[in-house]
């Protein structure tokens, strides 16, 4: 069945001929009509250009030319990246139509890589959340409980890929926003090193944090997606040159082991208030997976993670309201109907267009960077980012990489934070210092809790070392089937 194809499968037996693209195309459409009524993942499909695109690209197999490394699978993205062919709305009323002059460097990629893309994804507003309900557009569900979240901000990704309705998707991360919802939603999730993956035309939200990277079902296909996303864009500055940090092909050596894998096991990420028994339960017995091949722990310890959520909602505030500054009525979106002078055009654009999660970030941060708070809350803030880095360059001395929880608990009920921020904010626990510090970070399916729910296994390791993140995740991958495990929710939707 085309369904149980992943993305890498799927490629190859289209590039062979066994497989039309334009068939798995229509089979994926079908499944949105069917199933996403119900998970409300998408904000715009593209049918058309998805259709056309993957006809093209059978006629160019059948004519004996040579494909890109994604030829005819179809793709989905978050509703953040920067399309021509689509409204970009980040799923705020501020842009709700608002259509990008450009293709952000990703979707240039895809393109490049023959991709089909055939939608984007819900999210919450701005990349702001943690669960998809500050989307101002829609609520996404999760597919394996529809009365729970999908986790955030990509839920819409996350929950794209979960219920097969895209062979994979991209989202972006700017302090869990891939991982969290990979877990709650039970596929693969990875954030780049800072860096790695161009955020030209990515619609800036913490732009020292943001990074942009895959969902998917396997570990194989986060590392195809890698590879095409992965590499210098000069339209970024901060995108790291290949001479200093050159591409690794993340498929290359996939299948063998880490010799003398040493994993790092940090006190603080056990000593977690409100840590799921269910959870911590299901990290402990993939150690012992990891222990079985050969792998050895090590304890070491991140004595500054306690200030990770602190510090990030300090700096990505801080960023966000700098950013933010540019939805005046003028430049971009939503325009106030009746202003009753110029300054009004500022007020009332932003307070019809802005949500109140949104109207939360830009007020924390202008107060963060105000004069006579910036040196006790910004530049503190800044400091302890980088007594986190250094935290993570100690540890990653000793280990290859560190294991913990992608979250303290599985996906939550709809409604169950969405009066106390606070109670939200500590769903990133386990995500956050990770963005601050820069490295990259994946999620995978490693097991159920009590209700049927997926738990998500976070894999750390240091800069630029995304082949061998890719590489420790397999051996697990490898061992287990959580990541063959597909929704209830599919079986009864057909
Ligand atoms: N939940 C975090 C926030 O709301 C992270 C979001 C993200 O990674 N974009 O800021």
């Amino acid at each position: 069945m085309l369904e149980e194809l992943s993305a890498r499968q799927l490629r190859d037996k289209i590039v062979r001929g066994e497989v039309k693209s334009l068939e798995a195309t229509e089979s994926v459409f079908e499944r949105i009509e069917q199933r996403d009524p119900v998970v409300g993942a998408y904000i715009c499909i593209c049918k058309d250009e998805a259709l056309d695109k993957a006809a093209a690209v059978d006629r160019r197999i059948a004519a004996g030319e040579q494909v890109g490394a994604l030829a005819g699978v179809p793709i989905a993205i978050k509703d953040n990246f920067c399309t021509t062919f689509r409204e970009t709305t980040c799923a705020s009323k501020i842009l709700e139509n608002f259509k990008a002059p450009y293709n952000a460097g990703v979707v240039e990629r895809l393109e490049a890589a023959d991709a089909v893309i055939v939608g984007k994804c819900n999210m919450d507003e701005f990349a702001m959340g943690s669960s998809c309900e500050n989307s101002a557009l829609k609520q996404t569900v999760n597919p394996w409980d529809t009365s729970r979240v999908p986790g955030g901000s990509s839920g819409g990704s996350a929950a794209a890929v979960a219920a097969r309705m895209c062979y994979a998707s991209l989202g972006s991360d700017t302090g869990g926003s891939i991982r969290l919802p990979a877990c709650f939603c039970g596929v693969v999730g990875m954030k780049p090193t800072y860096g790695r993956v161009s955020r030209y035309g990515l619609v800036a939200y913490g732009s020292s944090l943001d990074q942009i990277g895959p969902f998917a079902t396997t570990i194989e296909d986060a590392a195809l997606l890698m590879n095409v996303i992965a590499g210098h864009d000069p339209r970024d500055s901060t995108s790291v040159s290949e001479d200093l940090a050159p591409v690794a092909d993340c498929l290359a050596d996939l299948e063998k082991p880490v010799e003398g894998l040493k994993i790092g096991v940090a006190r603080e990420f056990f000593d977690v208030e409100g840590l799921h028994r269910d959870v911590e339960q299901a990290i402990r017995a993939a150690l012992k997976v990891y222990e079985g091949q050969g792998a050895t722990l090590v304890d070491v310890s991140l004595p500054h993670m306690k200030y990770a959520i602190a510090a990030y909602y300090l700096i990505a505030t801080a960023e966000a309201s700098s950013n933010l500054a540019r939805y005046d009525g003028v430049h971009y979106g939503h325009r106030t109907a009746n202003p009753k002078d110029y300054i009004d055009v500022y007020n009332a654009s932003r307070a019809e267009g802005f949500g109140p999660e949104v109207k939360r970030r830009i007020m924390l941060g202008t107060y963060a960077l105000s004069a006579g708070y910036y040196d006790a809350y910004y530049l503190k803030a800044l400091k302890v980012r980088n007594l986190i880095r250094q935290d993570f360059i100690k540890a990653f001395e000793q280990v290859d990489c560190l294991i913990c929880p992608t979250s303290p608990e599985p996906a939550f009920r709809i409604g169950a934070k969405m009066d106390d921020p606070l109670t939200m904010y500590l769903s990133d626990i386990y995500t956050i210092a990770c963005n601050l510090a820069g490295i990259p970070g994946l999620s995978i399916p490693c097991g159920f809790s009590s209700d049927e729910l997926p738990v998500g296994l976070q894999i750390l390791s240091g800069t630029f070392t995304e082949a061998k993140l890719l590489r420790i995740a397999r051996i697990f991958e490898k061992e287990t089937n959580y990541h063959n495990q597909k929704p209830k929710f599919i079986e009864t939707k057909g």
